[in-house]
């Protein structure tokens, strides 16, 4: 006999923290019909009642802060510091979304540009319907919250499919949102493995899906979708470079790179896993890394990896980048499943999977390079273009580098540092995915534009 349920665990102790229902397609197809009848009466409330509900349910997720992050905490096994971080930048984004929805979404009158025609035009962008959010585990509040908080003040109703690793926190901040919307089921979850989220991207009343997890999966997710020609907004994996030019505050960048390379252990999209620094610099910014990592603690610092099968992966990692590279920090040791210490590796072949693939643990490769053109070449030589990050004093170079990484996202003289801000836009290209999520392109990204000429 199926089991119908599964459990979700605590990562570094293997407790059982929830039980939750693998729903099928019936019980999929079911929620995604109940929120086709609510997106209705939710598009039909309009911009200004939509914004005072989603305020009210910033208020209530704010409430519900220590909860939710102890749950995070249970769940992910992220420290509850670092869970109460990201809970807090989803609340940003609610409270963004909820205040910018109408003027970046809301009906204006457009210059047509037809000469000689007396033409009148307006543009507005309409809500889609039912969209589906498929979500990961590192950051389960944070990232589905970057589509929902969004697909939400357009005025779509969403059926959410949290990680099978983190079910439990996706169903509460589900609960929530009906503390400020009672009447309709405006916000569900269906849970399970990946079936469910199988079963909820081929549902032909989905009007968007929007997907966060890994490249393969997004391809997967996709091939669903085909059927119906339903649009996907993909949000992927990521092999992020870190570049430090000769002009560097090293000291500033070491700090920077270890924060992007071990912060959630190395669980991050955007996580910073290849170092490339200019040969001027290369001693003094290593000299600085080295001391800092000396001082991180696996299990205190950060937590546990999350995903069993991922210990294995970065074990191989690891293991093959030994074999040419130099190991300044870590190596094979490191591995304490379900626990992995910082890993610094020099001079790993740009062909290695530790350079090439997406290792999703606290580890990096370095290399020295000639210079930031050299640095930049390799840098973009990657599958990949997520984020990215550029140490420079010098501002134009530093723009002109960062306008030339192949990355959705670059930061300058700090990391990460583009991921919580509402306003800009989220997203990849190449293996990283399509489409943006976050400020009005991710605002656009879950509504139709609709154009209407009037004969004057
Ligand atoms: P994953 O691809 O294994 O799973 C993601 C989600 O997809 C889960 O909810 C899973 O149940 C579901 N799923 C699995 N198979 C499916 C199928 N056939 N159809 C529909 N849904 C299916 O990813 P993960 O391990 O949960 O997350 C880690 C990955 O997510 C990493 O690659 C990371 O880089 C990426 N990520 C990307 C971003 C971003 O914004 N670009 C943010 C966070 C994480």
């Amino acid at each position: 006999m199926t089991t119908l349920t599964f459990d979700s665990l605590n990562p570094a102790t293997g407790a059982i923290v929830g039980s939750h229902p693998k729903q099928g397609p019936d019980a999929v197809g079911e929620a995604v019909g109940r929120a086709d009848e609510a997106a209705a009466w939710w598009a039909g409330l309009g911009h200004g009642e939509r914004r005072r509900r989603l305020l009210d349910y910033k208020a209530v997720v704010t409430q519900h802060l220590r909860e939710l992050a102890a749950l995070v905490h249970e769940e992910n096994g992220k420290p509850v510091g670092d869970a109460t971080l990201e809970i807090v930048l989803a609340i940003t984004h609610i409270d963004w979304a909820a205040r910018n929805a109408e003027k970046v979404l809301g009906r204006r009158r457009v210059n047509t540009g037809m000469i000689g025609l007396n033409l009148a035009a307006t543009l507005e962008y309409l809500p889609l319907g039912v969209v589906a959010v498929i979500g990961p585990w590192n950051y389960p509040v944070f990232t589905p919250m970057g589509s929902i908080a969004y697909a939400l003040a357009a005025g779509n109703a969403v059926v959410f499919k949290p990680s099978e690793l983190t079910p439990g926190v996706g169903v509460r901040l589900a609960e929530l949102f009906a503390e400020s919307v009672p009447e309709h089921p405006v916000f569900q979850t269906v849970t399970g493995l990946g079936e469910t989220g199988a079963a909820l991207a081929g549902d032909p009343r989905v009007r968007k899906v929007a997907f966060t997890g890994s490249t393969a999966t997004a391809k997967r997710v996709m091939a669903a979708c085909a059927e119906n020609l339903t649009p996907i907004v993909a949000e992927c994996g990521g092999k992020d470079a870190f570049i430090v030019d000769a002009d560097a505050d090293v000291a500033r960048a070491a700090d920077a790179c270890l924060w992007g390379a071990m912060s959630n252990a190395g669980q991050t999209c955007v996580g910073v896993e290849r170092v490339y620094v200019v040969d001027a610099v290369y001693e003094s910014f290593m000299r600085e890394l080295s001391d800092r990592v000396a001082k991180v603690r696996a299990g205190e610092d950060y937590g546990p990896i999350t995903m069993p099968g991922q210990v294995d992966i970065i074990k191989r990692h690891i293991e093959d980048a030994t074999k040419s590279g130099k190991v300044v920090t870590g190596g094979p040791g490191a591995v304490r499943a379900p626990y992995v210490d910082p890993v610094i590796i020099e001079d790993v072949p740009e062909d290695s999977p530790a350079v090439r693939e997406e290792t999703f643990g606290p580890t990096i490769t370095v290399r020295r390079t000639r210079d930031a053109q050299e640095a930049l070449q390799l840098a973009n030589a990657s599958a990949y273009g997520l984020g990215g990050t550029v140490f420079s004093k010098n501002a134009r170079r530093a723009m002109e580098l960062a306008r030339m990484m192949r990355s959705g996202m670059t930061a300058i003289n700090s990391v990460i540092s583009f991921a919580g801000v509402p306003a800009l836009p989220f997203g990849g290209v190449g293996d990283s995915g399509f489409g943006r999520i976050h400020g009005a392109d991710g605002l656009r990204e879950f509504a139709r534009p609709k154009a209407i000429s009037r004969q004057r």
